[in-house]
């Protein structure tokens, strides 16, 4: 499975699952451009890893992906895009009748509406150069519910949502879009929710992995961030070729329950 030659934009990719499925991009011989919207001398670093590495070309440019005209210079900026992956998210759990409206916000601009503006200006490149993958990460939760995740529940179903009308048009081209609903993998976003929960439950560390998240996981394990660079590269090769407007999920068994 050879993606050399291709160039893969991933949102989000300065840490987590974004970073481990550039990784795994570049090592399948993709050039591949993160983003995040710190700027940091260490994100530059990052691509520069990369670059050397996997014998790639990698680069890192800046877009806040809560502004839709960054997501689409993005896409500019990015010098060619045959694979987009949509990745930034971030998360806030609170009832919804104490959930803040600027959370609500920010959740529904990052986890969604982002994936909307980059896709909107990778589709015409794509088309250009007669190929495109659009990868788009979801969530168990784009599937089921959580309470206290409103916002994310809903982006996240948005997502998939996303996925399937860009799938039906562009079903005639050789360009394909489908979702990985990835459940629990132990990143700083899941890392963050570990104190709050703990309090919760008056739990130690331990205990809330094992009894509160990797409950909902029947694997009882998390999935890692290198599985879910391997499913994107799988999406990207030509033996997915048909597979479109579909979600995978890598789950541990999550949503079979
Ligand atoms: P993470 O916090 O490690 O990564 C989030 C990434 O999004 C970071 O690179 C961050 O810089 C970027 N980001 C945040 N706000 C941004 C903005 N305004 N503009 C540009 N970039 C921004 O978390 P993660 O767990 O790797 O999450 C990555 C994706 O995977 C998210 O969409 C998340 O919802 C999804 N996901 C994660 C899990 C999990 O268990 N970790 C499960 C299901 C889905």
């Amino acid at each position: 499975m050879t993606l050399k030659g291709k160039t893969a934009v991933i949102t989000g990719s300065n840490s987590g699952i974004g970073l481990g499925v550039a990784r795994e991009l570049a090592r399948a011989g993709a050039n591949v451009v993160l983003n995040s919207f710190t700027d940091r001398d260490e994100d530059h670093a990052l691509a520069a890893s990369i670059a050397e590495e996997f014998g790639v070309e990698a680069k890192y440019v800046k877009a806040d992906m809560s502004n839709g005209d960054e997501c689409r210079a993005l896409i500019e900026k990015a010098g060619g895009c045959d694979i987009l992956v949509n990745n930034a998210g971030i998360q806030h759990v609170s009832p919804i009748d104490e959930f803040p409206v600027d959370k609500w916000n920010a959740i529904l601009a990052i986890n969604l509406s982002s994936a909307f503006h980059t896709t909107a200006a990778a589709l015409p490149v794509m088309r250009a150069r007669g190929w495109g993958r659009v990868v788009n990460i979801a969530s168990a939760h784009g599937l089921t519910a959580s309470p206290y995740k409103s916002a994310y529940v809903a982006a996240k179903h948005g997502v998939v949502g996303l996925t399937k009308v860009t799938a039906l048009e562009t079903a005639e081209e050789p360009i394909t879009c489908n979702a990985i609903c990835p459940g629990y993998v132990l990143t700083p976003l899941v890392e963050a929710q570990i104190p709050d929960t703990m309090a919760k439950y008056n739990m130690g560390r331990e205990e809330v992995i094992k009894k509160v998240m990797l409950e909902r996981q029947p694997s009882r394990e998390f999935a890692t961030v290198e599985q879910l660079g391997g499913t994107t590269v799988f999406l990207c090769s030509d033996a997915a070729q048909q597979i479109t407007g579909t979600t995978i999920s890598v789950d541990g068994g999550w949503t079979a329950l």
